[in-house]
């Protein structure tokens, strides 16, 4: 340590410098070399480094007397330090810590100070909702368990009558310095872990949270036409902000159960119906259930299997801006079981009789066959 600059000319003021003078000189020198400015700048960091310890040194009385009488030695914790012990830290780290809030426009203390403020948590709700309430719209209670602002404190977590005090560690900052050789770290106040405040005497209701658990019911109105995914916000309802910071919102995301009939793809229904092989020959008509009651549904003579058969207007209705669905009818041919030796007989004369007629009876048919001959000539 030999070599070591004379803290006064590191800042460039002169030995009986006011404070103020020297507050001046440090703010322009690490504005200057400071390393978010500087980046891979080693004489910067330096030069920085050199100006902040002349700065902490200086800064403090007693230091600064004991190093106008021993130089170096006088405060140089490596060295044993004549007069070191017995430092208040925290008044100079107070001090830097302004500067840097300065300089640095808030960043130097993160976390910290008097106005730590903070939203509350947003919170998800998951509701599951049949598929009419979805499309007709409806009210559900919800049970939510929630942080809200303490009644008995009215949220600072100070027993009634009293307040949060600044912390002492820290002077309100909510960091603190601790040197470590040439090094200064910047920690999280161990008293207040960054509040920035203590409370001496915690309220009793929320031992000092400021916030209780509560389990709130709230009726949330669910609008006509809602999706599986989408989410109804209510503004405010979530977790209840710190040192009287706003609350979060609840999200009531919506999932939509399976329905025994209706499959939903955004505005439109689907469903299965199932007709006999002469419905679907010679034409007639089905019931088909609707969400406002059955309906018939026209089935054209020679109807195939998996026919899609659209009924307008019949499908989701149309909220917000929608446009009204339809339901959408897939037909499926339903192959008759349990048959009589009389019914039998009769579908072998039926057979029968279509063979005589052949092709013209059977169109897939007869393409398939078409095209199974071709697959065998080309091999
Ligand atoms: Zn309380
Ligand atoms: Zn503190």
């Amino acid at each position: 340590m030999a070599n070591k600059r004379d803290y006064y000319e590191t800042l460039g003021v002169s030995r009986n410098a006011s404070q103020d003078e020297l507050k001046k000189a440090y703010r322009k020198l690490a504005m200057k070399y400071h390393p978010d400015r500087n980046p891979d700048d080693k004489t910067a960091e330096d030069n920085f480094k050199q100006a902040k310890e002349a700065y902490e040194v200086l800064a403090d009385q007693r230091k600064r007397s004991a190093y106008d009488q021993f130089g170096h030695a006088g405060v140089d914790p490596s060295m044993g330090g004549g007069g070191a012990s017995g430092f208040n830290f925290t008044d100079v780290f107070g001090d830097i810590g302004d500067i840097f809030g300065d300089i640095l426009g808030g960043r130097g203390r993160q976390g910290g100070g008097r106005s730590h403020t903070q939203r509350g948590a947003d919170l998800r709700y998951n509701l599951s909702l049949s598929l009419e309430d979805a499309i007709h719209g409806t009210a559900v209670e919800i049970r939510i368990p929630n942080l809200v602002n303490c009644k008995e404190c009215s949220g600072t977590g100070a027993v009634k009558g009293s307040k949060p005090v600044t912390c002492d560690t820290c002077k309100g900052h909510g960091q603190v310095r601790i040197q470590q050789g040439f090094f200064t770290l910047q920690q999280t106040c161990p008293t207040c872990h960054g509040e920035g405040q203590v409370i001496k005497d915690p309220c009793r209701a929320c031992r000092g949270h400021g916030r209780v658990e509560q389990v709130k019911t709230l009726s949330v109105k669910i609008p006509a036409g809602i999706d599986d995914g989408e989410r109804v916000r209510l503004t405010g309802e979530g977790e209840a902000g710190t040192n009287g910071g706003p609350a979060g919102d609840l999200y009531v995301q919506v999932s939509i159960k399976e329905h025994a009939i209706f499959h939903r793809e955004g505005s439109h229904l689907y469903c299965d119906v199932p007709i006999s092989l002469v419905t679907a020959s010679l034409g007639g008509e089905v019931l088909v259930p609707t969400l406002d009651g059955q309906v018939n549904l026209q089935i054209p003579a020679e109807t195939q299997s998996g026919s899609m058969l659209r009924l307008r207007g019949k499908g989701v209705p149309g909220v917000r801006g929608k446009v009204t669905g339809d339901l959408l009818c897939r037909v499926t041919i339903e192959t008759p079981i349990n048959l009589s030796a009389k019914q039998k007989e009769l579908l072998r004369e039926l057979d029968a009789s279509l063979k005589e007629g052949g092709a013209r009876h059977s169109p897939k048919a007869s393409s398939w066959f078409d095209n199974v001959k071709q697959f065998f000539r080309k091999k």
